[in-house]
């Protein structure tokens, strides 16, 4: 076995360079893994998306592809197209050489292709519930909402006194309940703690922070402006704002598949997005989650990240493949393109911060290469691209429309729970 290989079977993260592109190949549940003391996320779990392509399927896209194709000939001439119609085929012609070239390399790496079919294998499988997806959704939106309370079980008896919520009889542990929602819900300890609502169990991982609540609220998430019951803030929670903020936004993109999935807002919506306000002031990598579209391309580059003050940004792309190592669709297809782009860029970066140079290894030709989980689930990028945190370590980071937990990381949106149901999870 290379010591590429044993690295990546301990990090889940695996180096390529080729031609001056940067490829990298991740295993999500091997880095998520690395989040959790008590527990480990099920392979079965995580990679439980389906990639046969029926040939519905397959019909269905062709037929979708070939209707937007008649109807542009009968309006204009394909030569007639206009100026963002143009940038875009450019665009998409760039980034298929990259990514053409990244595939290449991924795939000529014998070692890797060889581990992939048992990275998605479960040694235990578990018991198919299925709960229903939209529940935190539908239960934040009613008047009851501020009345759902959740219970941490620590099976510490020691616990400090300011955890913000109030506690129940001693039970061998520690029982604290929380407001569930439009509060700051922190497991402060070094290790996982299971939660529990409504007979459900969720499953938090050491020094991990959430805040359940919609865009309306996510200003009360800004340090200076947390509710008084905590204002002692926990460690886990940044006081002087985070050197790494994390945004996968719920784009507007007409499928079905995603409207079905979760709900989506206009792009004005964040544009309030108090990504500023988070920032530390020290300085913080952002990475935005984009889909293919070149409106939203213009609209980030000339309204977004300049309301945000993100300065200096490059673009990498994420490559989705199935277990066999192939795309998970054709490359030029107008719909299900099996890449979509990641924008890094810096807010109140220092000139003579040192920290800025390894930017430059990011380069424009970065490609990360991942089996994709379930619907629109992005592979975590922390480990990922630590080096490249400006600020003190270990980073405080932050992921907003967050639908997870991670060690150390604070999660907003309205579900960020969703996967960490314990259906997710094994113990150790
Ligand atoms: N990055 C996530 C996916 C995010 S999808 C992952 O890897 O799993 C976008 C998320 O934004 C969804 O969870 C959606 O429910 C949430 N969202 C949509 N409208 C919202 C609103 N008004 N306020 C807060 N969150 C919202």
């Amino acid at each position: 076995m290379s010591d590429e290989v044993r690295s990546f079977l301990d990090t889940g993260i695996y180096r390529l360079v080729r031609d001056g592109s940067k490829v990298v190949f991740l295993d999500p549940v091997r880095i998520i893994n690395h989040s959790y003391s008590r527990f480990w996320v099920s392979p079965s779990a995580y990679y439980s998306r389906s990639f046969e392509t029926t040939a519905a399927a397959l019909k269905t896209d062709a037929v979708e592809d070939s209707r937007i194709l008649k109807k542009r000939k009968r309006t204009r001439a394909p030569r007639d197209l206009n100026e963002r119609e143009r940038a875009a085929v450019k665009r998409h012609q760039e980034a298929r050489t990259f990514l053409l070239n990244a595939h290449k390399a991924f795939l000529e790496a014998a070692e890797l292709q060889a581990l992939l079919p048992e990275l998605v294998k479960s040694e235990v499988s578990l018991p198919t519930r299925r709960a229903s997806e939209q529940k935190f959704i539908q239960l934040g939106s009613l008047w009851q909402a501020p009345l759902y309370e959740i219970s941490l079980c620590f099976r510490n008896k020691n616990l400090s006194d300011d955890t913000g919520g109030y506690r129940l009889g001693d039970h061998g542990g520690t029982i604290i309940v929380h407001q569930l929602y439009n509060n700051l819900i922190c497991n402060e300890t070094n290790e996982d703690v299971e939660a529990e609502f409504q007979s459900n169990h969720y499953i938090l991982p050491s020094r991990s922070c959430f805040h359940m609540s919609d865009l309306q609220q996510v200003r009360n998430l800004v340090p200076g402006n947390l509710h008084k019951s905590n204002q002692t803030l926990s460690f886990a929670h940044s006081k002087d704002g985070f050197n790494f903020i994390v945004i996968d936004p719920p784009w507007e993109n007409g499928s079905a598949c995603q409207k079905a999935v979760y709900p989506t807002l206009p792009n004005r919506y964040f544009l309030y997005l108090p990504v500023k306000e988070l920032a530390h002031e020290g300085g913080a990598l952002v990475a935005l989650w984009m889909t293919n579209r070149e409106k939203l391309r213009i609209f980030v580059e000339n309204e977004l990240f300049p309301a945000w003050g993100v300065t200096k940004f490059v673009l990498s792309y994420w490559l989705k493949v199935k277990p066999d190592g192939s795309l998970i669709g054709e490359l030029d297809l107008f719909h299900h393109r099996p890449y979509e782009c990641l924008l890094l860029g810096y807010i109140n970066l220092q000139n003579d911060d040192s920290r800025a140079m390894p930017f430059e290894y990011l380069g424009i030709n970065q490609v990360i290469v991942s089996i994709p989980g379930d619907y629109s689930r992005k592979p975590p990028l922390g480990q990922l691209l630590k080096d490249h945190i400006p600020g003190p370590k270990p980073a405080k980071c932050i992921e907003l429309f967050a639908r997870e937990l991670g060690a150390g990381w604070t999660s907003w949106g309205n579900e960020p729970l969703h996967f960490q149901d314990s259906k997710y999870f094994v113990e150790r």
